[in-house]
């Protein structure tokens, strides 16, 4: 069975929540898929002007702010995309967009993507993840940050190999790494430190700890039926009118 990190949080959260609730894309979706192309596109040798008039180009067809204030929004976006090439310029930048398919017991294999990989002064390898709302949670939540630490269990259960013009994670004996971030290149800094939050790498209990919870989304999402767990994560449910588990949490 295949899991995806960046479903495994909503699905420990509520499984039904997370197979049932196809909430349309929004807005900040579409412009956060736009940055995410945009520094693809810079990583592979377009300038980064060139990508700020491509986000120009489509930008009022995607964003839905008022007319107002759009310019300023637009600006953000354009400004985000400059202060995370200012932030990657200080890495070593081994891999975009970076493949992952790691296989991590006979049943179940994680498959995604890793926006980046970069390595640090030793060699080891750091997972990157760019996200573009305004609002970086805690550090200490993003010790528990399930999408990171489900690439972190994969890593060190892969090996880097060459795929096409760039780097794969492939099955193997585990990748020498050193943790995880969250970088939020859109939320306000100052003009030399981009807002990042890290997931220090995870000890080998840890990574036991990540793989079960791996196991329990993988049984939650396998068979016909699935749970329904109230919280109050209900609240923003599209399905709590029609939940019976929802009672007293809408
Ligand atoms: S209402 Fe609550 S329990 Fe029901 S599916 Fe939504 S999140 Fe899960």
């Amino acid at each position: 069975m295949k899991i995806n990190p960046s479903k495994v949080e909503a699905t420990l959260s509520c499984p039904l929540k997370a197979m049932l609730d196809k909430s349309a894309p929004t807005s900040a979706m579409y412009l956060g898929s736009l940055l995410h192309l945009a520094v693809e596109a810079v990583s592979k040798g377009v300038t980064v002007p060139e990508a700020q008039s491509e986000i120009r180009r489509v930008f009022g067809d995607l964003s839905d702010d008022p007319e107002w204030r759009k310019r300023t929004e637009e600006e953000t976006w354009l400004t985000a995309l400059e202060d995370w090439q200012r932030w990657i310029g200080t890495k070593k930048d081994i891999g975009t967009e970076v493949p992952v398919d790691v296989a991590i017991n006979d049943d179940i294999v994680i498959v995604g993507r890793i926006d980046r990989l970069i390595e640090d002064a030793d060699g080891a390898v750091q997972i990157v993840d760019i996200k573009t709302g305004k609002t970086a949670p805690p550090a200490k939540e993003v010790e528990e940050h399930a999408q990171l630490a489900t690439y972190q269990l994969a890593l060190s259960k892969g090996k880097l190999i060459e795929r096409g013009d760039g780097l794969a994670v492939d099955n193997g004996e585990g990748i020498e790494q050193s943790g995880a971030y969250l970088v939020f290149p859109r939320k306000s800094h100052n003009k030399t430190i981009i807002t990042s939050r890290e997931q220090s790498k995870l000890t080998e209990d840890k990574l036991a700890g990540w793989e079960r919870r791996v196991e329990q989304v993988a049984h939650a999402t396998s068979g016909p039926r699935a749970l329904a767990l109230a919280g109050d994560h209900c609240k923003f449910c599209t399905l709590s009118k029609a939940c019976p588990a929802a009672e007293g949490n809408r």
